[in-house]
């Protein structure tokens, strides 16, 4: 019988699930992703969550209970860095310890360190100490690591394309190649809206309150920061008088700055969840640089457990009508 590994569907799960899936099937493993967020999950994550936790990491306790019984492992990496010279968020680096002090009944987890701070030697040695737990060949773990990394590569070149993740998971499933002719998502909009946060707040359609959808539905095409290149990434945060040593963070300010640079992007939507030290500078951040060039409208949402979606739809349909209000007036 194939061995059973959970992967929560929720922070780094929006980023990195391609390489983990084709990693652990790679190596036989059955991959299992915890089911949509729903209010219940957010519920039980709250509960068991230390109250200063940030929405996301509550959530993702909520994922990981969801998984409880389902699965023969979990993997919840201890995510310290994943490019060089930048760090995540703390939070990411006490997940394994808080997940295991305050929630019961987990089976076995995969909780190895990922830090790619000074180089890839030590994600290697990570990728050998999973890859054993399911394979003795050493030559297979890291055949299953290369295959691994190709699909991930496909995946960011989806999102690259435009393309939001959900859409580039199944055209990774069905296995097309990432066409974009087949794989195009967003088309007769009349209005672009760049809309910058953590993916896992964005692409959470529960915590997001189905915020992409609504953005469509009011006619407007949506961007996200995984649609812009790292090199571009790279050269707008790199403007900021002192470079940002969070990786999550720099990108966020980073293709901000670039939407604000792009006369096709009509308004820019910062999406902060309560709780998150890092949000409320980037946003800031952000903020200022919009208001210094005074180009385009901006709107700062932040969520929470308890945010209603009244009026976020109430915020957006203003936010939209001022945008189309400024195009007829100029
Ligand atoms: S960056 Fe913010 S939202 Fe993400 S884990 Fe850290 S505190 Fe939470």
């Amino acid at each position: 019988m194939k061995k059973r590994v959970g992967i929560p569907r929720a922070l780094l799960y929006y980023t990195y699930y391609p390489l983990w899936r084709e990693f652990f099937t790679s190596l036989g493993a059955e991959v299992v992703v915890s089911s949509p967020t729903t209010k219940g999950i957010l519920n039980q994550g709250v509960k068991k969550a230390v109250d200063e936790a940030c929405l996301p990491v509550k959530l993702y306790y909520g994922h990981v209970m969801d998984l409880i019984g389902k699965v023969d492992y979990l993997f919840l990496p201890r995510m310290v860095s994943v490019e060089a010279k930048t760090y995540i968020c703390p939070k990411f680096l006490g997940l394994p310890d808080m997940i295991r002090h305050n929630v019961d009944n987990l089976p076995t987890l995969i909780d190895v360190n990922i830090n790619r701070h000074k180089n890839d030697n030590q994600l290697y040695g990570a990728v050998y100490q999973v890859g054993k737990m399911f394979s003795a060949n050493p030559y297979n773990i890291y055949a299953a690591f290369n295959r691994a990394i190709k699909v991930q590569n496909r995946y960011e070149t989806l999102l690259q394309q435009g393309i939001l993740p959900f859409e580039a998971l199944s055209v990774l499933e069905r296995g097309d190649g990432g066409d974009k002719e087949t794989a195009t998502p967003q088309q007769g909009k009349d209005l672009t809206i760049a809309l910058v946060g953590h993916p896992y707040n964005i692409y959470d359609n529960y915590i997001s309150m189905n915020l992409i959808e609504k953005l469509k539905t009011m006619g407007a095409m949506v961007m996200t920061p995984e649609a812009v290149a790292p090199e571009v990434v790279e050269g707008e945060a790199n403007k900021l008088p002192k470079k940002m040593f969070w990786n999550m963070g720099k990108k966020m300010v980073g293709s901000a700055f670039h939407f604000l640079n792009r006369p096709d992007v009509d308004g820019i939507i910062h999406l902060a969840a309560f709780g998150c030290g890092p949000d409320s500078f980037t946003g800031e951040l952000v903020e200022r640089e919009v208001r210094r060039k005074k180009t385009v409208p901006f709107l700062n949402l932040t969520i929470d457990e308890h945010t209603g979606e009244a009026g976020i739809v109430t915020r957006l349909e203003a936010f939209v009508d001022m945008i189309r209000w400024k195009a007829v007036s100029q």
